[in-house]
């Protein structure tokens, strides 16, 4: 590591900008915002700036760099004129002094550098690789914004004032440890993101009050992992994954979406398959409340959207009776997905002014719909767990009056790198996909708007 992150109090640094150009600007801006003194020795500089300083109590001299003279005072100076002989002189002089410097597009003449920071105050991250691509580290400052939600500011704030109380309460540095990270990755986090301020404290309080008896108490996570692409994950999702102790996940949940589940974290596959039910419903509710009870954070992972045709709702009421705390996080069902990759638009102003998601599960043999509802002009059908039945469906839909040339695609494991749509109508679809060897999870969307599937395909997987 070549700079080592400090970070410095700000009410303490006393700043001289040494130029008076758009990086003096921007450096000047930072500066102030954070509190610190600043003064700027320039030859020339625009009136924005001149004001900015000088309405922070600042002075601005105009003059050209002579002598170490002007740095006295100072603990920090910045050598930003666009002459680099200039800059290296300033450098060397303030380095002599024993002062921090820091020299525009030459890091390596100075002593210090600036970072990409993420402002949650309190709360700062600052990134740096050594002044080797700005550019970069403002990249990734922006990826890593989205994972730190605005409200750790918030969080930072009210533990914050917590801090002395809990070192009153429990002596031992290892239980403190223990308590923090149950409030900083448990129930009262969850609920400062949430928007529950009061909620949080109150939740905080308590803990602290019985800090020295509580075995922690276990919740659940019941996540929608979308329908393949792991891209399709919520950030709220992905937070939650890195801060469970076991998921427990069906066959629908794709190998990219367990790749984001860290490696220390336990796996259970509780998947159901058509004919052999690895483990039963009510088995799922039970082992879920057992985790919790034992003081585990589960999450529960499921395809798509946990409340579509996922069988969510009764988990969590089994939770619910049992008073263990949950969660919902929702994910992208598979036909939005899987319309989106194929490019057929569910809804659209010429040809569908509402969608139906329909399950297709046999039942006894036999295909129990409200086929009348069903046989609608203007209406999208999105068809799931379908596939063994299709060739009855399409039946039907021609025998309760569809157009028999109504488009059909058929979407096989859609947003994955195995994608494939077929394309075709009523009549035609069941031979096609017979040829074609279609597998599971494929669902297919009956409707006019699957004549847009030719123009608007955009997504190609590696297969195909
Ligand atoms: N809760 C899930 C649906 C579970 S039912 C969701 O919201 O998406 C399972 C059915 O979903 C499958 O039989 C199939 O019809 C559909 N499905 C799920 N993922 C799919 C995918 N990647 N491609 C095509 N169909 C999918």
């Amino acid at each position: 590591m070549t700079y080592f992150p400090l970070f410095h109090n700000s009410q303490q640094l006393k700043a001289l900008i040494v130029g008076g150009g758009a990086i003096a600007k921007r450096r000047a801006k930072s500066l102030l915002e954070a509190g610190v003194a600043c003064d700027l020795l320039a030859t020339s500089v625009s009136e924005e700036v001149t004001s900015l300083i000088e309405e922070a109590g600042g002075t601005i001299t105009i003059d050209a760099y002579t002598d170490d003279d002007i740095m006295q005072g100072y603990n920090l100076v910045l050598a930003l004129t666009d002459d680099r002989a200039v800059n290296q002189e300033i450098a060397q002089h303030a380095k002599a002094m024993g002062l921090m410097v820091n020299v525009a597009d030459a890091p390596d003449d100075g002593n210090v550098i600036f970072a990409a920071t993420i402002d949650r105050a309190p709360l700062t991250i600052a990134i740096n690789n050594g002044g080797a691509s700005p550019v970069l580290s403002s990249i990734l400052r922006q990826q890593l914004e989205q994972f730190v939600p605005k409200a750790y500011g918030q969080l930072a704030t009210l533990v914050g004032r917590y801090r002395q109380p809990v070192k009153d309460a429990l002596p031992s540095t290892a239980d403190r440890s223990t308590f923090w990270h149950d409030v900083l990755q448990g129930a009262v986090a969850e609920a400062v993101f949430s928007g529950k301020h009061d909620e949080a404290e109150a939740l905080l309080k308590n803990a602290l009050a019985s800090a020295d008896k509580v075995s922690a108490q276990g919740e659940v996570y019941l996540i929608g992992a979308g329908p393949g692409d792991p891209d399709l994950l919520t950030l709220r999702a992905f937070r939650l994954l890195q801060r469970a102790d076991v998921v427990l996940y069906d066959a629908l949940v794709s190998d990219g979406v367990m790749d984001l589940v860290p490696e220390h974290i336990e796996r259970v596959y509780v998947g159901k398959r058509r004919a052999d039910h690895s483990v039963p419903q009510t088995g799922i509710n039970q082992l879920l409340v057992d985790y919790a009870k034992q003081g585990k954070r589960v999450a529960r992972l499921k395809g798509g959207d946990p409340f579509i045709f996922g069988r969510g709702g009764e988990e969590i009421e089994t939770l619910a009776q049992q008073q263990v705390p949950f969660q919902v996080v929702p994910g992208i069902t598979a036909a939005s997905g899987c319309s989106a990759y194929a490019g057929i638009p569910l809804t659209h102003r010429d040809y569908a002014q509402s969608v139906r998601f329909v399950t297709g599960q046999l039942r006894d043999g036999t295909v129990n719909l409200a086929w009348p509802e069903l046989v609608v002009e203007g209406q999208t059908l999105v068809f799931y767990m379908g596939l063994k039945s299709l060739p009855q469906i399409c039946e039907q839909l021609i025998a309760h009056g569809m157009d028999a040339q109504m488009p059909v695609a058929l979407i096989e494991k859609g947003t994955t790198q195995d994608q494939r749509v077929l394309v075709s109508d009523l009549t035609g679809l069941p031979a096609m996909i017979e040829a074609a060897q279609v597998m599971s999870p494929s669902l297919f969307v009956v409707g006019r708007v699957v004549s847009l599937h030719d123009k608007l395909a955009w997504f190609t997987s590696q297969r195909h």
